[in-house]
């Protein structure tokens, strides 16, 4: 694992902090990424980090840390980026993982009062401590994308260890423990989890969880990464599964890209100039422009869409027809 680590250069870039960007739901927000990439108890078909690097639920610390420089960087952030709304911890991977989670929260919470937004994938919300660990938050969105064991295995394809019924279970304590919002978002796979049966499914789990749910986002992937066989979702299927799940349930449009625009119109414009000069892997853009590998990859892949740039052997390279 070690040596995993410092090839997947999250030791040589302690750039933990990055954005803020920008997203329809949460407006700007700081991202805290605590995990290597790419280190999940997952390994989603949809995923747009790629394939995980390390399928794990075990916690650990991950990086050492200086907690008084941390802070000093994120009050530096806060300081010059006065329309931050939230700070989340999300990035590379499972950011629960990381078990000094609660101690980054709790720092956070010292310097100031933007409320601390954890992304989970929800596998580890059964393990010992982590509810704990993260009920210092304001607002926790948990994915649930599988309604039945059969499809956790086909959506979410887990690590050893996770499973469906442990995960639910995971996920009322989280709803009889915390006491902030809960958010769910469900991605939407043609042909996989978008009928009105899944969306009944659903529903069923939702129910058990007594009303703390606050929104559920039904969301569609930009692209699928690396996965024959997959497609975007019938527009009327996803409005049948919200009209199933209520008036909580919305239905995000990334599909259109108005999700990632907000922060890829300041970056293309560098990583296309870098581009010009080198092909360069993700990592190497991500170290040159001192940001996080999992902006860079949004960035690429939102250009590879668009016909400006393509991937060979890892690397990215430019093509011709840009004109910069
Ligand atoms: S849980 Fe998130 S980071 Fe992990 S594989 Fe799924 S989409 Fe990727």
């Amino acid at each position: 694992m070690e040596a995993q680590e410092k090839r997947l250069g999250f030791k040589e870039n302690n750039a933990i902090i990055y954005g803020p960007v920008l997203s329809r739901r949460f407006g700007h927000s700081l991202g805290i990424d605590i995990i290597p990439f790419k280190v999940c108890p997952y390994d989603c078909v949809y995923c747009q980090l790629g394939k995980t690097t390390i399928k794990t639920l075990e916690r650990k610390k991950y990086a050492d840390i200086d907690f008084q420089d941390f802070k000093k960087q994120v009050k530096k952030n806060i300081n010059s980026h006065p329309d931050i709304k939230y700070i989340s911890f999300s990035g590379s991977g499972e950011p629960t993982l990381n078990i000094l989670i609660s101690r980054y929260i709790s720092e956070i919470k010292e310097i100031t009062d933007i409320p601390v937004l954890v992304l989970t994938g929800r596998a580890t919300l059964s393990s010992q401590g982590v509810i704990d660990d993260i009920c210092n938050a304001d607002l926790i969105k948990v994915s649930l994308d599988a309604p039945s064991s059969i499809l956790l295995k086909k959506i979410n394809r887990p690590a050893p260890g996770v499973e469906f019924e442990k995960n639910i279970e995971g996920l009322k304590k989280l709803s009889d423990k915390f006491k902030g919002k809960i958010w769910l978002e469900v991605m939407i796979l043609n042909k996989i989890n978008d009928s009105a049966a899944c969306g009944h499914m659903f529903k069923d789990i939702i129910e058990t969880l007594e009303g703390r749910i606050e929104k559920i986002h039904l969301n569609t992937a930009v692209r699928f990464p690396a996965e024959d066989g997959l497609s975007l979702p019938d527009i009327d299927n996803i409005k049948k599964i919200k009209e199933i799940l209520g008036e909580k349930a919305e239905i995000i449009d990334k599909a259109s890209g108005t999700e990632y625009r907000g922060d890829i119109i300041n970056l293309e414009k560098k990583v296309l100039q870098l581009l010009k000069r080198r092909p360069s892997t993700a990592k190497d853009i991500g170290l040159s422009l001192g940001l996080n590998i999992n902006e860079i990859i949004k960035v690429c892949r939102w250009l590879e869409d668009k016909g400006r740039i393509s991937s060979l052997n890892n690397k990215y390279i430019i093509l011709r027809s840009n004109n910069l």
